[in-house]
């Protein structure tokens, strides 16, 4: 039986849960799948901001296995995604009954507890039913589409827009899927020439090094306009300065990604190019449309390397923690749960 539980900073420890009741609006799911992230990474090192002590796992899928008499749309044996994030029921939206405005929305791992762990208990609302046509794997990455899409909504640029994606790692490499598909134009900016690869190789036209040709080589992709909106992928580590430096003036700048890590924007730079900001840290709000466009097939995922994960302990876990937020080449680990 697992339930791996962060009780304080670095300290992970198996402590299976006690059978719990089922209430008549809530669902008994069977984990299977729980995607590794380097949101789950930045809690383990203490500096994500969780209450301990909090079960770790943020993406996650499952079938149920039991469902209460006031549970509606969703029914034993069904395949469905555990949701992220949750209404924070504090905020003035939630306390206006517009919770799907939540501003503050709960996040899995931090505010309540996620999803590594044999079975989870929850509100029928708090599962998205999941098509056929859209496989668990495929379902594992639905809060990146989701964040994509929170994204694309919110710059409302026209089609044919220049958006620089800086950061071509698996949340990077969706963002610019997502664009496309809106028919935005994305050009990807990393230093990694595999991350690089990949955005070629589901389609990406632009896809640039961060190097010294880059503000050559983005006139060139604008005729000579820049960009017009600039999206910074939080976990990237990349120089956050070329968010600014590639945008065209008056436009919007964007910080997104699961994990809240410490930088630097250059204020000067902001200033001079008249350039707005916003944050995009979760895909609340957008799950069902990002499920849609899964079974729509916007988002190409067989690029990404996959490694699943049936046998764990401790040290195994830390260690997938440490290489998926040192490692930028979009590999996918999964843990497998079994009975
Ligand atoms: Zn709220």
């Amino acid at each position: 039986m697992d339930n791996w539980i962060l009780k304080n900073t670095a300290m992970l420890v198996n402590d299976p849960v006690k059978e719990q009741p089922v209430a008549a609006d809530e669902v008994k799911v069977k984990v299977t799948y729980v995607l590794a992230s380097n949101y789950d990474a930045v809690l383990y090192s203490g500096d994500g901001g969780a209450k301990y002590p909090k079960t770790i796992g943020r993406f996650a899928v499952g079938r149920v296995t039991e469902a209460g008499a006031g549970c509606y749309g969703v029914e034993r044996n069904m395949r469905v995604l555990l949701q992220p994030t949750r209404s924070c029921g504090n905020c003035l939206e939630c306390k206006t009954g517009k919770e799907e405005y939540c501003s503050s929305p709960a996040i899995a791992g931090r505010d309540f507890d996620g999803f590594l762990r044999d079975f989870v208990v929850c509100k029928y609302t708090d599962v998205a039913p999941l098509p056929d046509s859209v496989g668990d794997t495929e379902a594992l990455c639905t809060e990146a589409v989701a964040l994509a899409e929170k994204v694309y909504d919110r710059l409302e640029l026209p089609a044919g827009s220049r958006v620089a994606v800086i950061g071509g790692n698996f949340a990077g490499n969706i963002m610019a899927q997502v664009l496309q598909y809106h028919k935005l134009i994305p050009i990807v900016i990393d230093n990694s020439p595999v991350a690089l690869d990949k955005a070629r190789g589901c389609g990406i036209y632009y896809s640039f090094a961060a190097d010294d040709d880059l503000h050559e080589n983005i006139k060139e992709a604008t005729s000579g306009m820049l960009c017009d909106a600039a999206i910074y992928t939080t976990c990237s580590r990349l120089d956050p300065a070329l968010t600014i430096r590639v945008l065209s003036e008056g436009k919007q700048a964007v910080l997104a990604g699961f994990a809240p890590i410490s930088f630097n924007i250059p204020a000067r730079e902001l200033c001079e190019k008249n350039a707005s900001v916003f944050c995009a840290m979760n895909g609340y709000g957008y799950t069902d449309t990002a499920i849609n466009l899964l079974v729509h097939k916007a988002v190409d995922i067989s690029v990404f390397e996959k490694e699943t994960l049936t046998e764990f302990d401790p040290n195994a876990i830390y260690k997938t923690l440490g290489d998926v937020s040192t490692v930028r080449s979009g590999k996918m680990t999964i843990f497998k749960l079994i009975i």
